[in-house]
């Protein structure tokens, strides 16, 4: 399929009032960022915002591929919480990457150490993910392959969910001046409600742990510029589901978390009520703690350990961020299996039902469907096979290794030199350093697409051939035999130029964009 010539033609006057009318809707409604940070010196108070990085048009994306992604997204919950209740599956991959990756390792150590005591004191995880996907064309075939799947701290649920507000006011409006006849189509801004799904999936979590003056507990990093995205979802929990939240880091917790009773809840005191008792603690929302940075002293470590052994349901657990690294991912990609989580009648429900026959062949194939090719780097055949792709055809892969949070990986040309440098660092007889990474086949986006992307804070848009990824959000909350929320909740995508290969929305690159399904 083709998708139309974009973005419509504007005159200079049209464009300037298409960027008044965002801009303005954009910061009335929260579609926001705190600005840069003064370079030196304690971030400051809050006394500004700027918008977020927007497409004036949203983006043209095929409604086949749209509604496909979604359609899958209970299957990809449903693995994903099966793979974190495996704990031999687990083990035996992240033995092998723990002797590569010392972050790896902190997070499958601790989990070892803690994961039985847990059993006891709170069985139940809160998964909230984001499946990322880049259209993939080929001749005249252009479908989804899955870029990675995301476990924790899947961001951007609440500004997505303006985005398309956004787009929706602007046609509304007549600020489109019926530019083209597809933005004149109601069906195709579809209807996403990322925001209300994933505070609703908290709250859900919230009503599981069973105490009505128990609070969730928002993990934060210092100096965090993205907070409107959280905020709306706290604003969206006390409004909906008359649930309070607070916001500490690593290292307030360190000082202010305790334990107490015997079935070891979660204790910390809400600072906007100081003279009362601490609140209880029913849900540990992490918007951090998912990159070496966020555990620079090395106490962070046994903070994060801390939050772990309580009884407040973790969102996401130890189990399902491990779950969420790269190398998983890969090993999926693998004969057999999806077939083993998927199929095998002794697996948990989580939201399928039990046993044999409740899920088929063909959900397996409409998974395996989103698969782009998917290599280790060991010393087995296939890693030697990718060694050797690698180095014969650089310009087809990314190199990943396992982190989140954007701006790791390595691309094309410059994965030979890289390979060879890790090999050079690596020692005798200690496990090749090349283990620690994936290889993975380039997607490549339909060509020819433009928008105009206004960067936060800047007034000008840029007229940019780009390349968009969508997500798909979804909610689990599993782990006991009679609590199973499985849903799919809702749609994100973001707009990069083409010319970066990724794509941060908080480091300015990728505009919070909508998609118009055509
Ligand atoms: P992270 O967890 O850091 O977000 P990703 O796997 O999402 O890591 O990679 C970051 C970005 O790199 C993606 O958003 C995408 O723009 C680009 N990217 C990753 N994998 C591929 C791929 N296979 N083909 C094309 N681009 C990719
Ligand atoms: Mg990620
Ligand atoms: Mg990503």
């Amino acid at each position: 399929m083709s998708l139309p010539a974009w973005p419509p033609k504007t005159s200079d006057a049209q464009l300037a009032s298409l960027l008044n009318e965002a801009s303005t809707y954009a910061l009335a409604h929260g579609f926001t960022l705190l600005p840069p940070h003064p370079a030196s010196g304690a971030p400051p108070a809050p006394t500004h915002a700027i918008a977020a990085p927007l497409s004036l048009f949203p983006t043209p994306f095929p409604r086949a591929e749209y509604t496909r992604a979604r359609g899958i997204q209970r299957l990809y919950n449903a693995l994903y919480a099966r793979i974190a209740l495996d704990w031999a599956f687990l083990d035996g991959i992240f033995e092998e990457v723990a002797k590569v990756d010392e972050f790896q390792k902190e997070l499958w150590t601790r989990w070892r150490a803690v994961r039985e005591e847990l059993q006891r004191v709170q069985p139940l995880q809160l998964g909230i993910f984001r499946s990322d996907y880049l259209l993939h064309a080929t001749g005249k075939e252009t479908a989804i392959k899955q870029v990675e799947f995301n476990t924790i701290a899947s961001s951007f649920g609440a500004l997505s969910q303006k985005a398309g507000e956004l787009h929706r006011y602007l046609a509304a409006s007549g600020s489109f001046f019926d530019a083209a006849p597809e933005l004149a189509d109601a069906t195709a801004y579809p209807d996403n409600k990322s925001l209300g799904n994933i505070a609703a999936g908290l709250a859900d979590a919230w009503k599981a742990y069973g105490n009505p003056n128990a609070i969730v507990l928002v993990v934060t990093q210092d100096g965090e510029r993205n907070i409107f995205d959280q905020r709306a979802l706290q604003y969206e929990l006390q409004a909906t589901h008359g649930i309070k939240s607070i916001r500490h880091t690593f290292a307030e917790l360190d000082v202010l978390a305790k334990h107490g009773g015997d079935k070891q809840a979660l204790l910390v005191p809400n600072p906007l009520t100081p003279n009362e008792a601490p609140a209880e603690v029913a849900v540990i929302y992490y918007r951090a703690a998912y990159t070496p940075n966020d555990y620079t002293t090395g106490k962070e470590w046994d903070t994060r350990v801390f939050l772990e052994r309580s009884a407040a349901i973790k969102c996401p657990s130890l189990a399902l961020q491990l779950a969420g690294a790269k190398k998983v991912q890969q090993i999926l990609a693998a004969p057999g299996q999806l077939e083993e989580f998927l199929l095998n009648p002794s697996r948990p429900d989580v939201g399928f039902g039990t046993g044999a026959g409740t899920l088929k062949q063909a959900d397996i194939d409409a998974l395996r469907e989103t698969f782009t090719g998917l290599w280790p780097l060991d010393d087995s055949e296939l890693g030697k096979e990718a060694q050797q792709l690698a180095k014969s055809h650089p310009e087809r892969f990314v190199l990943k290794p396992q982190r989140e949070g954007g701006g790791n990986n390595i691309y094309r040309g410059d994965i030979p030199p890289y390979l060879a440098n890790l090999d050079a660092e690596s020692r005798p007889g200690e496990a090749p350093k090349r283990e620690g990474y994936i290889l993975m086949e380039l997607i490549t986006p339909p060509e020819d697409v433009h928008n105009w992307l206004v960067r936060g804070g800047e007034g000008k848009p840029r007229l940019a051939d780009v390349v968009s990824e969508l997500g798909v959000y979804g909610v689990a909350l599993f782990g006991d035999a009679k609590t199973v929320v499985n849903k799919e909740a809702g749609t994100l995508l973001r707009t990069k130029g083409r010319e970066s290969d990724e794509g941060g929305v908080a480091i300015g690159i990728s505009s919070i964009d909508s998609p118009l399904l055509v």
